[in-house]
Parts: structure tokens; C-alpha cells; sequence
């Protein structure tokens, strides 16, 4: 018997994206197949097409925002059924490193990814069809549309950041950055209890945006003089900062902003090395604080969230592209970080 093949994108090189046709993928034991139905392309996937991603490089297949429907359950698969609507969870923790055993699954010692793997063993879900645990599927509520099923890996991310942010209640916040990242904070952050939220950002609309999703205020990111407006719209000296630009120019402007003993949040990835005031941080007790992606505790809280109606679908997905349409649809996503293009079949 030869396997059907079905249609795929591809992240062939740097600059090289391309439709091909692969096998479709058949269950494992205690793995499931989905249709998928949305699938979102990352920034990290436009920095990795770019060659500016630091971990990952092409070629690979793409696709960790995926939902879908199940169309076959591999053996010992139970409690799933044929057409019920998933999310991916894409990050696969081995379930026994000293991290995983301390429920930090997100910082397992030997995680791999479905969709950002180089060594080919395990492809995306920007595909007809996708292969993954039943352990990392996650059942979309009613409620929830499809399209906003497909944002909730990208929201889970700022859900996460913020959980592990600790006291929120009442706190100064500010969140640098207002694309969909930043967005997400503001909305997770509020969630949590934050007293006071400013969002900073060079674009006007995404500030706008940010207004309207939870944020209080906002301040123009723009050249000298960006920390002390944001400093001014938060109120003051500031508890946590979440940075999800993650340049040389936005960690500057974190420090000016933090209090004594305040958090820097990093939740943009950093195209490179950057420098940080080391004086300061000791001087002033500060913590810096890395944000990695998110546990199935973060993606049920993120979920739990568009169940509720709070994540906006509609001003976040700025395109629906097909599967042949996905080179395009890349270049589309790189130009543009205030809005999510998704692949559907
Ligand atoms: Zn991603
Ligand atoms: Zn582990």
C-alpha cells in the first residue's frame, strides 16, 4: 500500500518558501491525526525564513498554531473522537526531566517542537493533515470559532508571561510592544489583576488597539524621551515591565522603567545578544526574567479566555491564505506584525 500524500508548506531555505506534496501522516500509538482546519504563521517562522531566528533553521515544516478536526486516533488513543474540534499543543516535554517533574513542562530539558523542528521529526501542521500525541491536543469549546481556536497557542504565550510574572494584582505594568505579543499581554495582564497598564509602540493603530483590549494608556516608543512618557502614563516607577520587542532600544527603556526590586519580562525573542546594565540590575535588585512558550495549564487558561470572549479574532487575523498561496502569504506576515495571517486548506 502506498501512503496518500497530501499538500504542505515548506520552509525549504532562507527565503524559500514552497506548497509541496508529502505523505500524509499516519497515527502512532497514542497519537492522533487532525484535519487542520486554521493554521497561523509565527513571527518566529518569518524570522526563520528571514535566517534571523537564533534556533531555528530551514529547512523544516512549518505549523505549531494550528486547530482542527480528528480524522483518525492511533492505537490506545481514548477520550478523543472522530470530528471533534482540537487545538494543538504544540511543544512536546518528555514528562521526567528534573523541569517537567516540577510541572515546568515548558522548560523540559529535552522539549522538542510539532512545526519548528529541523531535523524533519516533527512536521507542522501547515498541512492538510497533522500527527501529534493525544497528550498535546487540547478540545476547542463550543463557543469558540474556529479562528480564535488558532490564536490560542499565541495567546498562551503572554498567558504564561504573566503567570510567571507573579503579584499582579494592583501592580504597574507596562508592555512594550503592540503587536499580536503585546496585545496578548495587555489582555492576559488584565486578566490577572494588574492595577495600571501602558502600552508603548511606534504605530498609532496598534495603540488604538491596545486601548481598546485592556490597556489604560498608551505612550509613542519613539526616540529620547519614550521611557519617561510611558513612566508618566503608568504613574510612576514601574513593577513589572513585559518587553515584547526584545531590542537593544526596548531593554533600554525597561530599565528606566523598572522600580528598585521591579521585573523585566522578556517575552520578545532577541534577534541576538544584547547588553544589560549589570550594575544597575545588582545594584538595584532586579530581575530579569526569560518567557518561553507555555505548559497545558497557560493554554487552558488561554482557552478559558476565548471562551469568554476575550480574545479578539476579528482585528487580530489580517488574512486568510490557502495552502498553494503560502510563500506570498509569508511575505505577507513579515511585513505586517500587527496582524496574524493564517493558512486554512
Ligand atoms: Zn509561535
Ligand atoms: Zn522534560
Amino acid at each position: 500500500m502506498t501512503a496518500a500524500s497530501m499538500r504542505s508548506v515548506h520552509v525549504a531555505g532562507i527565503g524559500r518558501v514552497e506548497t509541496v506534496s508529502r505523505p500524509r501522516p499516519a497515527p502512532g500509538p497514542d497519537e492522533v491525526v487532525v484535519a487542520m482546519t486554521y493554521a497561523g504563521i509565527c513571527g518566529s517562522d518569518t524570522h526563520a525564513v528571514a535566517g534571523r531566528h537564533p534556533l531555528l533553521t530551514p529547512p523544516y515544516f512549518p505549523g505549531h498554531e494550528a486547530t482542527g478536526r480528528i480524522c483518525e486516533l492511533g492505537a490506545g488513543v481514548s477520550g478523543w473522537e472522530l470530528g471533534q474540534r482540537v487545538i494543538l499543543k504544540p511543544n512536546v516535554s518528555c514528562g521526567d526531566c528534573v523541569n517537567c517533574r516540577a510541572g515546568r513542562t515548558n522548560a523540559c530539558q529535552t522539549l522538542s517542537w510539532i512545526g519548528c523542528d529541523s531535523s524533519g521529526r516533527r512536521p507542522g501542521a501547515m498541512a492538510e493533515f497533522f500527527a501529534a500525541p493525544a497528550a498535546n491536543l487540547l478540545a476547542v469549546p463550543d463557543g469558540v470559532s474556529d479562528q480564535a481556536a488558532a490564536l490560542v497557542e499565541c495567546l498562551s504565550t503572554p498567558v504564561h508571561a504573566v503567570r510567571i510574572a507573579g503579584e499582579m494584582a494592583g501592580s504597574r505594568v507596562v508592555v512594550i510592544g503592540g503587536g499580536t505579543i503585546g496585545l496578548f499581554t495587555v489582555i492576559a495582564a488584565r486578566r490577572a489583576g494588574a492595577g495600571r497598564i501602558v502600552m508603548t509602540d511606534l504605530d498609532p493603530a496598534k495603540l488604538a488597539r491596545g486601548l481598546r483590549h485592556g490597556a489604560d494608556a498608551t505612550a509613542d516608543a519613539a526616540g529620547p524621551g519614550a521611557a519617561e512618557r510611558a513612566r508618566a502614563a503608568v504613574g510612576g516607577p514601574c513593577d513589572i515591565v513585559f518587553d515584547c520587542v526584545a531590542s537593544q532600544g526596548s531593554t533600554g527603556q525597561a530599565f528606566e522603567l523598572l522600580r528598585h526590586a521591579g521585573k523585566l519580562m522578556v517575552v520578545g525573542v532577541p534577534a541576538g545578544p544584547l547588553e544589560l546594565p549589570m550594575p544597575w540590575i545588582q545594584d538595584w535588585e532586579l530581575t530579569v526574567q526569560g518567557c518561553a512558550n507555555y505548559t497545558a495549564e497557560d493554554v487552558e487558561a488561554a482557552i478559558a479566555i476565548a471562551a469568554g470572549g476575550g480574545l479578539p479574532a476579528g482585528e487580530v487575523v489580517s488574512a486568510v491564505r490557502r495552502l498553494e498561496d503560502a510563500s506570498a502569504a509569508f511575505a505577507e506576515a513579515a511585513r505586517n506584525n500587527s496582524g496574524k495571517v493564517l493558512i486554512q486548506p
